[in-house]
């Protein structure tokens, strides 16, 4: 949190969160009709350009794709490689820390779990916390868990309370997390934002179709 970072977001995601706020990643409505493709060696030497402290790839679900010539060209550039994934698949590629989010419509693989870095939780209601726990919680082996407000949550009193009391606790490594970035409006001075933002940030009507 607070790095300056290089964000890659890829196209494509079956997992469909309802409040998914990159949903112009993957939703028909939003998915621009001629996508422009960069190839990961200009992707690389882009990235390198801006002098990241991170490069994070994310989508969308990065894990779908082979990441792997994405990754191999980022490290030749010596730029730290990080990767945010839902942990639904296995991961191709090469990094440097791995961040898992979990979501309950495709839920994690073993193997991501127990090689994330990180875990990310969405607190999007009063029960998500011990849902995780229950799913999971006697395999994350992880030092920090965040748990982010959902962001139409973010005001809620009783979500915010939930995250204090259970980080107070400490029976897990808990960290008290936020959408930081949003404060910052990071997303709006982003030149590229136009194309995955559904604007939403939160839940977002949607008929999936073919999609
Ligand atoms: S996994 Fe991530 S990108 Fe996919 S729908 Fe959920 S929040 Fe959106």
């Amino acid at each position: 949190m607070g790095k300056s970072a290089f964000f890659i977001r890829l196209y494509g995601c079956p997992v469909h969160c309802p409040w998914c706020d990159s949903a112009g990643t993957w939703h028909p409505d939003h998915i621009p009709d001629k996508v422009e493709k960069i190839s990961p060696r200009k992707l690389a030497e882009m990235a390198a350009e801006r002098r990241p402290r991170i490069v994070v790839i994310t989508g969308g679900e990065p894990a779908i794709h082979d990441l792997g010539e994405l990754t191999n060209c980022l490290r030749e550039r010596k730029l730290k490689v990080h990767l945010e994934t839902a942990g639904a698949f296995p991961l191709l590629g090469t990094f440097d820390w791995v961040t898992v989010s979990p979501k309950e419509w495709k839920k994690p693989i073993l193997d991501c779990i127990v090689r994330a870095n990180e875990l990310k939780i969405v607190v999007d209601s009063l029960h998500a916390i011990d849902y995780w726990e229950k799913e999971m919680g006697h395999v994350w082996c992880s030092d920090s868990i965040w748990l982010h407000p959902e962001w139409s949550k973010r005001k809620d009193q009783a979500i915010l309370q939930l995250i204090n009391r259970k980080v107070k606790e400490g029976k897990h490594p808990y960290r008290a997390g936020y959408q930081m970035h949003k404060i910052y409006g990071v997303d709006e001075e982003d030149a590229g934002g136009e194309r995955w933002s559904n604007g939403s940030g939160g839940v977002m009507e949607c008929d999936l179709g073919e999609s």
